[in-house]
C-alpha cells in the first residue's frame, strides 16, 4: 500500500503513521525526521536546512525531491509507504508522479487530516517525544501512562523540537497554506483524495483511517 497523509503541522500524521506501519507492513517515511538526522549529523543538506527549518520554512524542492527518491528505493519500501510530510510543493508532487511512473508505482491514497488552526498552535507546543525510541508524547492530549517514562522503551529522556514553539508555528501554517495546501486540487483531480476528521480523538482517528483503508484494500 502506498499513502499519503496529508495534513498542517500538528495535524497528527506522524502519530496516525507510526500506528499505520505495523497494521500493514509498510514503512513511514517522515521527511522531516530525515531532514533532523541530517542536522544531527552537520551533514551538507543539514547545514543547508538547519536555519530554514528553524525559521518555519519550507527546505529546497531539489533537496527534497534526491532524498525521497533514495528513500523509495531501499529495500524495507518494498511491501508499501506512508508519506508524512512529503510532498510539500505543487513541483513536489509533480516530481512525486514522475518518480512512482518510473517505477511502475500507483498511490493508492492521498488522505488528507483535517484540523482547525486554532488547535495546531496548543498541539505543536506541546509535542515531545522520547529521546530513545521516537515514541511521540503530548503534554496534555497523549501523556506517558507513568509520568517521565516512555511507554514503549521505557526511557526517561525526551526532546522536543527547535521549531516547536508558538513563534515559529504561524510561519508553518503560512507555509501549510501558501505552498502545500494548492497540492490537494492536484490529488482530487486524480480521484485520489479522501478527508478523515483529525480534530477527533487520537484513537478514533486511527479508526477512522483503518476503515478507510481496509476497504480500499478489499475494494480492490
Ligand atoms: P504532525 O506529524 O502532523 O506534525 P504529530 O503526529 O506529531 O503531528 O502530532 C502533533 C502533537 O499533537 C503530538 O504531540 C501528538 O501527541 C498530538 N496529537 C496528535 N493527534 C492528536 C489528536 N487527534 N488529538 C490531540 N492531540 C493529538
Ligand atoms: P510538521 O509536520 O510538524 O510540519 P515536519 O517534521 O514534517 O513537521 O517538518 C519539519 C520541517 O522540515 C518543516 O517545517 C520544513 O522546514 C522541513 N520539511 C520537511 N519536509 C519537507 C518537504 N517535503 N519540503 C520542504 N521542507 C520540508
Ligand atoms: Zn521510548
Amino acid at each position: 500500500m502506498k499513502l499519503i497523509l496529508l495534513g498542517p503541522p500538528g495535524a497528527g500524521k506522524g502519530t496516525q503513521a507510526k500506528r499505520l506501519q505495523d497494521r500493514y507492513g509498510i514503512v513511514q517515511i517522515s521527511t522531516g525526521d530525515m531532514l533532523r538526522a541530517e542536522v544531527a549529523a552537520g551533514s551538507e543538506v543539514g547545514r543547508e536546512a538547519k536555519a530554514v527549518m528553524e525559521a518555519g520554512q519550507l527546505v529546497s524542492d531539489d533537496i527534497l525531491i534526491r532524498m525521497l527518491a533514495a528513500r523509495v528505493d531501499r529495500p524495507d519500501c518494498a511491501k508499501g509507504f506512508i508519506l508524512d510530510g512529503f510532498p510539500r510543493t505543487v513541483p513536489q508532487a509533480a516530481a512525486l508522479d514522475t518518480m512512482l511512473a518510473s517505477r511502475m508505482m500507483e498511490l493508492d491514497a492521498v488522505v488528507e487530516l483535517k484540523v482547525d488552526d486554532a488547535a495546531l498552535t496548543d498541539r505543536i507546543a506541546g509535542r515531545y517525544t522520547c529521546a530513545a525510541c521516537g515514541a511521540g508524547y503530548h503534554d496534555s492530549f497523549q501523556k506517558p501512562r507513568v509520568t517521565g517514562v516512555c511507554d514503549t522503551c521505557g526511557g526517561t529522556r525526551f526532546s522536543r523540537r527547535a521549531d516547536d514553539n508558538r513563534e515559529t508555528v504561524g510561519a508553518r501554517l503560512a507555509a501549510y497554506h501558501q505552498q502545500t495546501a494548492p497540492i490537494l486540487p492536484h490529488y482530487a483531480a486524480q480521484g485520489r483524495l479522501q478527508a478523515v476528521d483529525g480534530m477527533a480523538d487520537i484513537d478514533d482517528v486511527t479508526a477512522a483511517l483503518i476503515a478507510l483503508l481496509d476497504g480500499l484494500v478489499t475494494g480492490r
